[in-house]
């Protein structure tokens, strides 16, 4: 447990001891800490509604006020299960009613002989592994947040019980930063923002997790492709295009089958002619029957016939790793980086479904890079140099890189067994980690099945966390796909592949953005980057207005013309709310100084300008991504 997580889980036990100064007979389940706070299951008479609260939150002050210790002792399970029939345990003492839960806990989970640890705080005695904080004073400030219900273990055959949510941090201001965060978060929501900015939308028809994107939420999609291919190109990526789905073979021989098989598309079932992916092991009749005698010809076809299952695919790589093997490779073509903005489709369930977070059709900024171990630090660092640069264009301040690594006990299971080959790719991706100083914490045991991964997590400009990318190392992969390449000394080697993708999934990482800028989309990014609002409608002003509109979008501006009848206040005000970079107001004292009055969104107007100068200046920072 985390120090947070230890003062979290402590105020529980806080909690359970107000709950039980108040309703004496409350019984108590389970109260861990969870992200961002805890909460306390509790079966009692008396709903308990948020109106509740305040009183709660008084007798847990007392508690922490008498700054009791938490004290552990251990008994025998013999002992346990006495104190829990004579109600002692997530108790204030001796009650006439056991406490049902905890003698549940104990008969079910602690085997005759066990011992059992026992934590005590003030009056109050709980059934607990730990750990705790030394001293209930030690909870720094606390605050109840909700109360839903739950079944006893999650099960509906079980009594449902009500579960207090609340959240605790070290200091009071950071308490009130988390709550003002949360609140900052409300009105950035990318589900709200995303809608009144018009730029994705969910259609029943399509079906749940598909989002489908407007023109607006498009042209950010294009902005990032346009910002990839140009920062990929760069660095040595070729591009490629593969299709969207693939023969049941293909993700046989990649692994994703039948291990992710719960996160793909049921397959669809097709009848076709030629040799099978799979050998003929699902054909519709035995080759066997040939020597039979003569058929009709439509019959002889339907054998000809086999079933061949595809799936929508949900990764790219195997794809990639078909186009490696499509040509001879030699050392000298490596590295191969091979780059695509890959569709994928995976069948998350419905009820993890989440705006943009979480969807079931993804467009992704993947690429492979094909290296041999010699090349792999270089290649390795260029990839974590990419996320730099692109953390300081999206003005993102915080990140950490979570490198997760493997259990050698769990080889063989969760991980493939090839020992020497895991503790050769730790070391170097460790080593690429410390020696380019990116801020980086390593995680055992959650390494991806065929290598070490990091997970890039970032914080968005109101101090949320988000997970946008994923690296990973393989060294399994290439070989079952029988990857090779010719060695200088002209043997076959398996090449490495590095999986990047620093710019997530446009869903994910546009979801990101909108929380990140309030929707105030930077010029480059912007989706409308100049209105142009005409004082009035007479005709010599639209004429000129018109003739900046033309011109902007001669040089690929997103630009767009109020010719509503609307007042000038009115025009700016809907602009302002579409959240519009650059405002034109068009007057006639521009119309005859072949000028622009210049409205920048948040910032106000900044005066006239003449038109040349500010199209130039325009061009100029859309083109360096101005912040
Ligand atoms: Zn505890
Ligand atoms: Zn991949």
């Amino acid at each position: 447990m985390t120090e947070l997580e230890r003062i979290r889980h402590s105020c529980a036990h806080v909690l359970a001891t107000a709950i039980l100064r108040l309703w004496p007979g409350a019984q108590f389940a389970a109260g861990p800490p969870v992200e961002n706070g805890f909460y306390y299951d509790v079966e009692l008479d008396h709903r308990i509604s948020p109106e509740d609260f305040e009183k709660i939150e008084a007798e847990m002050k007392k508690e922490i006020r008498a700054n009791h210790r938490f004290e552990r002792s251990i008994v025998g399970r013999e002992e346990a299960l006495a104190m829990a029939r004579r109600g002692e345990l997530a108790s204030l003492g001796i009650r006439d009613q056991p406490s049902k839960f905890k003698l549940d806990i104990i008969e079910n989970t602690i085997k005759p002989g066990e011992e059992i640890s026992l934590y005590r705080n003030g009056d109050f005695t709980d059934l607990c592994a730990g750990p705790h904080v030394m001293r209930t004073g030690n909870i720094g400030a606390f605050r109840l947040t909700n109360v839903a219900s739950a079944y006893y273990k999650g099960d509906e055959r079980n009594p449902q019980l009500q579960r207090i949510y609340g959240t605790a941090f070290k200091t009071k201001k950071e308490l009130e930063d988390y709550f003002a965060m949360l609140e900052e978060a409300k009105k950035r929501d990318h589900r709200k923002l995303g809608k009144e900015l018009e730029l994705f939308t969910f259609d029943d028809d399509v079906g749940p997790g598909l989002p489908l994107w407007l023109p607006r939420g498009a042209a950010i999609i294009e902005e990032l492709e346009k910002l990839a291919k140009e920062t990929e190109f760069a660095a040595g990526y070729q591009r490629v295009r593969t299709v969207n789905l693939a023969r049941e073979s293909l993700y046989i021989k990649s692994g994703h089958l039948p291990y992710y098989a719960d996160s793909m598309f049921p397959p669809m079932t097709l009848a076709e002619h030629g040799p099978s992916g799979l050998g003929g092991e699902r054909a519709f009749s035995p080759a066997s029957d040939e020597a039979r005698p003569a058929e009709s010809p439509a019959a002889a076809q339907a054998k000809s016939l086999r079933s061949e299952r595809y799936y929508l695919k949900a990764m790219n790589c195997p794809h990639h790793h078909k186009l490696f093997a499509a040509l001879p490779r030699s050392y000298r073509d490596l590295p191969l980086r091979l780059a695509e903005y890959g569709y994928c489709h995976r069948y998350e369930q419905s009820g993890e479904l989440f705006g943009l977070m979480r969807v079931r059709s993804l467009q992704m900024n993947d690429a492979h890079i094909y290296c041999t171990p010699e090349q792999f630090e270089e290649e390795f660092n260029a990839v974590n140099q990419m996320y730099l640069r692109y953390f300081k264009l999206f003005g993102i301040d915080r990140y950490v890189m979570r490198y997760s690594t493997h259990d050698p006990s769990k080889l063989g299971q969760k991980f493939v067994d090839e020992p020497e080959l895991w503790i050769q790719t730790e070391t170097m991706v460790r080593d690429v980690l410390r020696r380019s100083g990116i801020n980086y914490v390593e995680v055992p045991n959650e390494a991806a099945f065929y290598g070490p991964k990091i997970d890039v997590q970032v914080w968005s400009a109101i101090g949320r966390e988000f997970t946008i990318a994923t690296n990973q190392v393989d060294f399994a992969v290439p070989k079952r796909f029988d990857l090779v390449y010719k060695t200088r000394e002209n043997t076959e080697a398996t090449p490495l592949c590095i999986h990047r993708a620093p710019l997530g999934t446009h869903e994910r990482f546009i979801g990101f953005l909108i929380e990140h800028y309030a929707g105030n989309f930077p010029l480059w990014l912007n989706p409308e980057q100049v209105r142009i609002l005409p004082i009035g409608d007479e005709a010599p002003l639209l004429d000129y207005s018109r003739g900046v509109l033309d011109e902007l979008r001669g040089h690929q501006v997103r630009a767009a013309l109020d010719t509503s009848s609307d007042k000038i206040n009115g025009k700016i005000q809907r602009a302002e709310q579409m959240k519009v970079h650059t405002m034109l107001v068009i007057g006639k004292r521009d119309l005859e100084a072949n000028a622009v009055s210049v409205r920048i969104h948040g910032q106000g107007n900044l005066g006239a300008r003449p038109r040349d100068q500010f199209i130039t200046e325009l061009l100029e920072n859309i083109a360096r991504r101005a912040a």
